[in-house]
């Protein structure tokens, strides 16, 4: 695949500098928030279950401390790097932003392929890597808290919660110290599919502004839009569902292994457990087979969800999207020539920076829950049921009218952790969703999407950076 020339941090700090100059910031404080704090490159050798010793790459980047703990998930890939990490940590920082979570971002990885490990393989390097961070103050609940991303998921971050409150079994708070992990180990509910879900909301509410969709030739409303998910792992899976559940026609799916396309719509579910069955997207019945995974993206639709990984839409393959509609899953999908390229043609895309960042809002949630050591709605769920039913009695002796008990049933219910945490979700992304098209209205046609969640971004940075001060 044809990479654009420039590195992904580059790219990043790119699109950086394109809203910078929308502000009046002073240019070293602009030049403050840009860099990135601290990079950690370590090495340690992993004994694999044939004897054979490796030596392993890791990372983490703190980008920004204007706040603390700093956040972002862990990746295991092949193509992690420090260009790598240093950009994915950036993107943190301005997202964390964006949805008003008080982090700094920060961003690991490991340089494997994971499906070329064993479980036992994968839980020794995971709790190495994690005793490494410790060794070097990278860890911790009030410093740095990871999360899942690329190749990891609950069960990493069940081992790192474990390695680290090993090591400081005083620590109170020590299951704040990663997110994202089994509910048995503190983690919470919703967070699972929060990403997949916000980015599913965000979706939603952008084809619901008329004027938008009149714009680009569309018709307001999700129902009957033709959408096409690249990757099927945590965001791209739950993305998948969550626009079908909500009216959306799911036309193509993007894999490892290729692509299939059926401009009637595939069943999801279907999909789903025919890849299960035979561990291939392919050859799924009434779908037409596309080998080469890219040319998945270049099919007919109004909606791509690239969500597997960075640089999949360069300058290369822009010309030939036919969607009208990008909505960033993964981190960087679109290359700024791209997003250059498709701007000039009118594509609405949606920034990675703020369509994803609903698993960084509930990760919060969940940090949250495990410094107050109590799940969300414990207190107070049967609480508001009983109020709720006192008010629907005062109804009844009002209008002299019964209510029958399953209208009682459905009227009188307390939230409990799952209600809380997803309408917390939904009340973010839609608040800042209109937000950044006001940032973005008010910059008459010198913004898109992307630079206006920049722009937010770098103005709350900066009054953070402004009230603090440099120390010494
Ligand atoms: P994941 O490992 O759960 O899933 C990634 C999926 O992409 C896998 O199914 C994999 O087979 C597929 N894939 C890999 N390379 C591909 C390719 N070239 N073409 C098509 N499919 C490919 O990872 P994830 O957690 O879903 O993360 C995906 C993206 O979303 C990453 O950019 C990540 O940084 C970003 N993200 C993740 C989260 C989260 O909560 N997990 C939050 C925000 C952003």
């Amino acid at each position: 695949m044809a990479n654009d020339p420039i590195s992904f941090f580059e790219q990043v700090n790119r699109n950086f500098d394109r809203a910078a100059a929308l502000t009046n910031h002073h240019p070293g404080l602009l030049a403050i928030i840009k860099n990135c704090n601290s990079v950690y490159h370590f090495t340690f050798p992993l004994e694999r279950d044939n004897g054979e010793v490796e030596v392993i790459h890791a990372w983490r980047a703190e980008h920004s401390h204007h706040k603390l703990p700093t956040k972002g998930g862990i990746r295991y890939s092949l193509g992690v790097n420090e260009d790598e990490v240093m950009a994915l940590a950036a993107l943190m920082t301005y997202k964390c932003a964006v949805v008003d979570v008080p982090f700094g971002g920060a961003k690991g990885g490991i340089r494997i392929d994971s499906r070329t490990y064993s479980k036992d393989e994968l839980e020794r390097l995971t709790r190495r890597y994690c005793f490494e961070l410790v060794k070097k103050n990278f860890i911790g609940p009030g410093i740095d808290v990871p999360a899942p991303d690329f190749g990891t998921g609950p069960r990493e971050m069940a081992w790192i919660v474990d390695t680290f409150t090993a090591l400081a079994p005083d620590k109170l708070e020590g299951t704040a110290c990663v997110t994202g992990k089994p509910i048995a180990q503190g983690g919470i509910r919703g967070r699972a599919e929060a990403t997949g879900r916000g980015v599913a909301i965000v979706t939603c509410e952008a084809c619901n502004v008329a004027e938008d969709m009149k714009a680009l030739g569309l018709t307001p409303g999700l129902a009957g839009k033709r959408v096409i998910v690249q990757g099927l792992g945590n965001v791209g899976h739950n993305t998948a569902k969550f626009l079908v559940e909500q009216g959306a026609v799911l036309v193509g799916l993007v894999e490892y292994e290729g692509a299939i396309y059926n401009p009637k719509g595939l069943d999801y579910e279907k999909v789903w457990a025919h890849r299960l069955e035979t561990k291939s997207l392919l050859d799924f019945p009434g779908a037409a087979n596309i080998a080469n995974r890219l040319e998945g993206l270049e099919q007919e639709c109004d909606i791509l969800v690239p969500a597997a990984l960075e640089n999949q839409i360069t300058a290369e393959n822009a010309p030939r999207i036919k969607a009208r509609m990008i909505v960033e899953g993964a981190n960087g999908p679109v290359t700024s020539e791209a997003s250059e390229t498709l701007a000039e043609r009118g594509v609405l895309i949606i920034p990675d920076h703020y369509a994803n960042a609903g698993g960084v809002l509930v990760s919060y949630f969940e940090w949250l829950k495990n410094l107050s050591h109590v799940r969300f709605g414990r207190m107070e769920k049967r609480f508001e049921e009983q109020a709720y039913r006192r008010i629907l009695k005062t109804v009844e002796r009002k209008t002299q009218r019964a209510f029958s008990e399953q209208e009682i049933a459905d009227a009188a219910q307390g939230a409990d952790e799952l209600d809380l945490v997803n309408s917390g979700l939904e009340d973010t992304m839609v608040t800042a969703y209109h937000r950044l098209r006001e940032i973005r209205n008010q910059h008459d046609g010198k913004a898109d999407l992307r630079t206006a969640a920049f722009v937010d971004a770098i103005d709350k940075i900066a009054v953070c950076y402004q009230d603090l001060g440099i120390f010494p």
